[in-house]
């Protein structure tokens, strides 16, 4: 990125200055134009890096203990936290976000809470069977019994649809997923679901800095309540971070829950007459899935 600014910006300047001081050479403005714009097209400074952006400082820091995170995106209003246990498992391992402000919160920014490497990308528009066909209709939706605009031109994304017609076989929407590099989440997997876009420069193996802008918020594969991104943390050791605690300043915890007398057995027996691993549920896919998706909303 850093280069980016060189080319944009310094490289010209050099060559006007060095233009203007040829002996001998009548450089008129409009020839001096040309001539920048020629070495601009000529270094592919224009284009080459399309799609990236500059890391953005991050709006609101949050420290807790060992933790330093930037806030994925404003927290004025919190969805969902950790639901109960139930067969040891949380139904509801994560948080949900809710949008705030115009159009509930469409097209705010969502950001990396800390500095991570892009793992996976789930784009509606690029495959609708796993993440959901994108709602390209004209007009307006409604959801948590607002009418919202389906779409926006937004700077930097194009056109974004919000809204999913299908859910896909995730019920995620547009999905990212990150692996924690530092900010106390190392090695931690970081998912974020239902973003309206992802950003063009989010890849995999991209890393990401805390607080850069990953996606938008949306409300893809949400089909009642009011837009939100819904984020899930687990450790390094499998277990479920309650990163609502964390972002509302409490002692973070670990979300697993006790597993029911008699279900560790269970889970033994199904693991082995199935070949499946508790995580993965759904059938017909080829591709190894990271986790189980979320349910809807
Ligand atoms: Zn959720």
């Amino acid at each position: 990125m850093a280069d980016r600014g060189l080319r944009d910006g310094i490289f010209p300047i050099l060559f006007l200055a060095y233009s203007s001081a040829m002996p001998g050479w009548d450089t008129s403005m409009s020839l001096r134009c040309a001539l920048v714009a020629a070495f601009l097209v000529a270094t592919g400074a224009s284009t080459a890096f399309a799609g990236e952006q500059t890391p953005s400082a991050c709006p609101q820091v949050i420290r807790r203990g060992a933790y330093e995170l930037c806030a994925p995106a404003p927290l004025d209003s919190f969805g969902r936290g950790f639901k109960g246990c139930r067969r040891g498992r949380r139904a509801h391992p994560a948080v949900d976000i809710n949008g705030v402000g115009k159009d509930r919160g469409l097209g705010t920014p969502v950001r990396s809470m800390t500095r991570a490497r892009v793992v996976m990308v789930g784009r509606p528009e690029d495959n609708p069977g796993e993440f959901g066909r994108p709602d390209d209709r004209p007009g307006t939706a409604v959801r948590g019994g607002f009418e919202l605009p389906r779409c926006k031109d937004v700077p930097g994304y194009g056109r974004v649809h919000f809204f999913s017609r299908t859910m896909g076989s995730w019920r995620s929407g547009g999905t990212v997923v990150l692996e924690g590099l530092g900010g106390g989440l190392k090695g931690h997997r970081i998912r974020y679901m239902h973003l309206g876009g992802i950003h063009p420069s989010i890849q995999p193996g991209v890393v990401v800095e805390a607080g850069q802008e990953i996606g938008l918020m949306g409300a893809t594969a949400i089909q009642r309540t009011v837009p939100h991104v819904h984020i899930d943390v687990v450790t390094p050791n499998g277990r479920p971070l309650d990163i609502k605690a964390l972002l509302a300043g409490d002692k973070p915890r670990s979300g697993a829950c006790r597993a029911p007398k008699g279900t560790a057995k269970k889970d033994a027996a199904r693991k082995g007459s199935k070949g499946t691993s508790a995580g993965v549920r759904r059938k017909g896919s080829a591709a190894p899935r990271l986790d189980a998706p979320t349910p809807g909303e």
